[in-house]
């Protein structure tokens, strides 16, 4: 019996593709107009020296948000900058950025679904990103939310599935995930015995068949995936 379904959020609820094009050069333009940085540290330089964060913090590597904050001081520092100044506007950039990241428009099916679901499973929300699903949501609609990516364990590392279905009460034999990547949603849900709604939006992800897999285009065909699921199962 199906009791329970956990959700990635970023192009599962919402088309998180133009937002992340709105975040990156709104708040990096917004920088430059108060520092005057990125002729000298173009984009691109932005970019490298995230990732280069990410080698230096491992363990951090999830955490978008403190490594683009780490880039950002790093660049502003070198752009000449004393520390308060640079710390001051890495911040207030951070700020700008995190406001566009939530600037989110879901799917009209979306709320509907996940309000309509909460009366009979529990719900919980697994993301990797830096979004904050309360800034997005006037509602609580979820039982329990974490931010894999912050929580130092990004999927596909198996605790924050496991730690989703703790917190709900589920087994895995119990509990649907629902996720648009093979190697972060599938994959790894599927390795722990759960069963996996994977949304292939542009049916482009690998040709695998399994009992457990169920794929869609698109969340909204998540209620006939569940019918099919508890069908199988009577
Ligand atoms: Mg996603």
């Amino acid at each position: 019996m199906i009791k329970a379904l956990t959700f990635d959020l970023d192009d599962t609820l919402w088309d998180n593709g133009p937002v992340m094009v709105r975040t990156e050069q709104g708040h990096y333009d917004w920088l430059d107009q108060q520092a005057g940085h990125a002729k000298r540290f173009p984009p691109e330089t932005y970019l490298e020296r995230r990732l280069a964060a990410a080698d230096r913090y491992p363990l951090r590597r999830g955490d978008f948000t403190f490594l683009r904050r780490t880039a950002l001081f790093e660049i502003l520092s070198e752009h000449g900058l004393d520390n308060a100044e640079a710390n001051r506007l890495a911040d207030e950039a951070i700020d700008y950025m995190l406001t566009l990241r939530h600037e989110v428009t879901l799917f009209e099916e979306s709320l509907p679904l996940l309000n309509d679901l909460k009366h009979h499973y529990g719900l919980a929300a697994i993301t990797n990103g830096n979004v904050d699903i309360h800034r997005i949501l006037d509602t609580p609609l979820f039982d329990c939310v974490i931010n894999a990516g912050e929580w130092l364990a990004p999927k596909p590392d198996a605790r924050t599935f496991l730690a989703a279905m703790a917190r709900l009460g589920t087994a895995p034999s119990e509990t649907i995930h629902v996720g648009d990547s093979w190697t972060e949603d599938a994959l790894p849900a599927l390795r722990l015995g759960m069963h996996v709604a994977w949304i292939d939006r542009k049916k482009t992800g690998p040709a695998f068949s399994h009992p457990r897999l169920h794929t869609m285009t698109h969340v909204r065909e998540l209620p006939d995936v569940i019918e099919r699921i508890t069908a199988a199962r009577a």
